[in-house]
């Protein structure tokens, strides 16, 4: 697929892909910077890079935009295993929100699911066909047992769900359902930083 540029709006001291200079501006939009592999270049530059987007460094985990196809429906194949996100943005005293926020930027928003506005049914449904799945359940224990429930209801092979990580936001994810998604507890530490690290090397 090609790149999305979207025009302005730049981090700060960001670096042109073609000439390695500075680009972008905080006084007007300038400049142009790729959706999908955040790649930032100058206006000028634009048209001496590459047209292919390689989707950046969470390419493994993506959704390509392209794959979906219509409402509701994704076509194989997909260059990796997409990741799977579950978040409940009622658990975590605020950060929640944040982590939403945060995996709809560093993934396809298709992909990124809130478990306080629908639950894990339609998500679920949708990449059941698409295995091997990753899921990464981002909330406390209710949310993790809502997911797993769900999952034995749609009868899904657990051989095509590899939890990838089950976090906590507030108390700690209890050892029962540790033990049950098969990960280590996770300590009270800051969630936030600690899932962008991981979710960026995936
Ligand atoms: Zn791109
Ligand atoms: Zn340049």
């Amino acid at each position: 697929m090609h790149h999305q540029w979207l025009e302005g709006n730049l981090p700060v001291s960001s670096k042109c892909v073609v000439c390695d200079k500075t680009c972008g501006s905080v006084l007007r939009l300038q400049d142009w910077r790729c959706l999908w592999c955040r790649a930032t270049v100058h206006t000028t530059c634009r048209s001496s890079y590459v047209t292919h987007c390689s989707l950046g460094p969470t390419r493994h985990a993506t959704v390509p935009p392209i794959r979906i196809v219509a409402d509701d429906v994704i076509e194989p194949p997909l260059p990796g295993s997409p990741l799977i996100v579950f978040v409940n943005s009622k658990s975590g005293d605020g950060h929640g929100d944040r982590f939403l926020r945060r995996f709809k930027q560093i993934l396809n928003p298709a992909q990124v699911f809130d478990l306080a506005a629908g639950g894990p049914t339609h998500g679920l449904r949708l990449y059941r066909g698409l295995a091997p799945l990753r899921l990464l359940i981002c909330g406390g224990d209710g949310s993790v047992g809502w997911v797993l429930r769900e999952i034995d209801n749609l009868q899904l092979k657990v051989s095509t769900i590899i939890p990838c990580l089950s976090s906590v936001m507030v108390d700690g994810i209890k050892e029962p359902v540790a033990r049950s998604v098969n990960v280590d507890t996770p300590k009270k530490t800051r969630p936030f930083f600690h899932f962008r690290r991981e979710a960026t090397s995936i």
